[in-house]
């Protein structure tokens, strides 16, 4: 006798369980769990069962049921790393940037994380929540269903809580499963000019009001950013409070922030371009994620890349993310960054797949619910426009994600 399912996903040409667990390091990022004639029966918005279909069926029968038609069913994405909260654009400085700019002559311009801090300061709630919802459509378009959000445009203890409130509402009131992470320390503000470690200490400040309304707390250590030193007590601190940590660590200079991560036990360190040999080692031997963003490079027409192949031959816990930001990376794209990543980072597409799902799922501490298709976890899944699922990766610029399915109900992606 079938047990009852609310809902079976059937006729799956490939579908991609990613069932060996997680973290995923080394050749076992190219084990996709690939099931041909495959189907999925969910209840209650879980997954009861995931597998061949023949098999499913003969355990469970369905009300309903959704033909996947031949084509590629997988996890949702997980993005880990994304600044989607804010107000404005820099339109502008994109344009003076491919007329020869500098980085610098933009600054002093007002251009940089300062105009869009600018922005966000004078935006209503209302404004900044409807710009980041039209992102947050946009992202679900493209087959995320996780996401991480840091502040970081508010820059004072009044915006920066404020950003953090409103990534909650947005968490609540549409399909994608945010993860918030405050980032007090993305730059110093023009009011602490010449003052970082003043700002450092207001940051530190902030900490106790910050816990409970995010999960991490990330610094953004780089030259022109803060220090090693700044970084870690901020860090030291967030973690004394129960926070995770991340950090944005070698992304232009090597400052020591890789080791720290390790040191302190963080979730991820993200960037990781411009990483020594030594730090490589030891943050693949760590249990702590690999976050690659290549999206950033390209968008600043960079050939900077972070060496992505070297990452998985160490052993590291290698996860994508789009960096979503309205500075270097305004795309809420994963599959673009797949097609990326295979070209500019040398991964395969089953790694960049898994990079993309199980490992950022773990990379959120959100592996024991998101990023595979076994039983037990959220129906987070997709249809793809294809037949094979490294398409994902070969085609590029265009959107091959079909359905999207996020807790077992289909999302409308229009
Ligand atoms: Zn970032």
């Amino acid at each position: 006798m079938a047990c009852k399912a609310d809902l079976m996903v059937t006729n799956a040409g490939q579908l991609l369980t990613l069932a060996r667990p997680a973290p995923r390091r080394g050749l076992a990022m190219s084990d996709l769990g690939i099931v041909p004639h495959g189907a999925v029966a969910i209840a209650g918005g879980r997954i009861l069962a995931a597998g061949p279909e023949n098999a499913v069926r003969s355990r469970y029968e369905a009300d309903d049921e959704l033909d996947a038609g031949g084509r590629v069913v997988m996890p949702g994405f997980v993005d880990p790393h994304t600044h989607l909260i804010y107000a404005g654009d820099r339109i502008d400085e994109f344009e003076l940037r491919l007329r020869g700019a500098t980085y610098m002559e933009i600054m002093a311009a007002g251009g940089g994380i300062r105009s869009t801090v600018r922005a966000t300061r004078a935006a209503s709630d209302d404004e900044i929540l409807s710009q980041t919802r039209r992102r947050l459509r946009r992202m679900l378009a493209h087959g995320t269903t996780t996401a991480e959000v840091k502040t970081g445009y508010g820059l004072d203890p009044e915006n920066e809580l404020r950003l953090l409130r409103l990534i909650r509402t947005l968490d609540d009131s549409q399909p994608v499963r945010l993860v918030p992470t405050f980032l007090g320390a993305h730059a110093v503000p023009p009011e602490f000019d010449g003052r970082a470690e003043a700002y450092a200490d207001l940051v530190e400040g902030m900490l106790p009001q910050v816990r409970g309304l995010a999960e991490y707390c990330d610094v953004f250590c780089d030259e022109g950013a803060f220090t090693l030193a700044q970084t870690e007590r901020i860090l030291r601190r967030a973690r004394e409070l129960g926070l995770g940590l991340r950090v944005h660590a070698d992304e232009f200079a090597s400052l020591g922030a890789t080791r720290l991560a390790v040191e302190l036990g963080a979730a991820s360190a993200d960037h990781l371009v411009v990483t020594t040999e030594d730090d490589r080692a030891l943050l693949a031997a760590s249990g702590v994620g690999a976050v690659l963003l290549p999206g950033t490079a390209f968008g600043l027409g960079k050939k900077s890349y972070a060496d992505g192949r070297s990452w998985v031959d160490a052993g590291a816990i290698v996860a994508l993310a789009t960096d979503c930001n309205p500075g270097t990376a305004p795309s809420e794209s994963m599959p673009f960054i797949i097609a990326l990543a295979c070209r500019a980072l040398g991964l395969t597409p089953a790694e960049a797949i898994v990079a993309a799902t199980l490992n950022a799922a773990y990379c959120l501490n959100r592996a024991h619910e998101v990023g595979s298709l076994v039983a037990g976890k959220s129906a987070d899944l997709l249809i793809l426009d294809a037949g094979d699922y490294r398409e994902l990766a070969y085609r590029f610029g265009t959107n091959p994600v079909g359905t999207v399915m996020v807790a077992g109900r289909i999302c409308e992606t229009d």
